[in-house]
């Protein structure tokens, strides 16, 4: 079976209105998180800005949370502006819920193929495989991974997954041999 693997190229944009100019896309830049203590509560955001005009917004990572609940390594990684807890929590759903943004993955990812092999046969088995949470259309992933067209997928792949709705869970198809 071929693996193909869908992975994020940078960090996706945000659909977010601004409260400043109403342009509804914003961006988390090299990613920063602001750490403010209260006493024995830390509230962590992640800083947004918008792509317009500029002005900063945050978004509400953890809010009143007793310090003592954070794992070390965590509250080490807010402060440090470490790029995997950026990518973590800005990928996670229930930050996108909790925020009122959807992410936005124009051009912040890509599909990698092996190689085609020459005389292959058909039929191809192929298991799609997410390194990241992108959703796609599998009938547009499909249609760029083998180079064919949109219609041509539709009557050549077999899978178990309605291939016009978009999802990031990993899955696998087989394509028949055209006429
Ligand atoms: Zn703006």
């Amino acid at each position: 079976m071929l693996p193909w693997v869908v992975r994020r190229t940078r960090l996706p944009l945000l659909w977010l209105r601004c409260v400043g100019c109403r342009s509804e896309s914003a961006t988390t830049g090299e990613g920063r998180f602001r750490v403010n203590a209260n006493g024995k509560l830390l509230d962590v955001w992640l800083l947004v800005r918008c792509v317009s005009c500029g002005r900063t917004g945050k978004l509400t990572v953890h809010e009143r949370t007793p310090v003592g609940s954070f794992d070390p390594a965590e509250l080490d990684g807010y402060r440090a502006h470490d790029p995997e807890l950026v990518a973590s929590r800005l990928l996670d759903p229930l930050l996108a819920r909790r925020n009122r943004f959807t992410l936005d993955w124009k051009d912040a990812w890509r599909l990698d193929t092996p190689p085609a092999r020459p005389g292959e046969a058909w039929p191809v088995q192929v298991e799609v495989v997410f390194a990241d949470p992108v959703p796609v259309r599998p009938e547009r992933l499909i249609a760029q991974g083998l180079g064919l067209s949109r219609s041509e997928v539709l009557h050549r792949v077999k899978c178990d997954i309605p291939l016009r709705r978009p999802t990031s869970t990993g899955f696998a198809f087989t394509v028949m041999a055209g006429d």
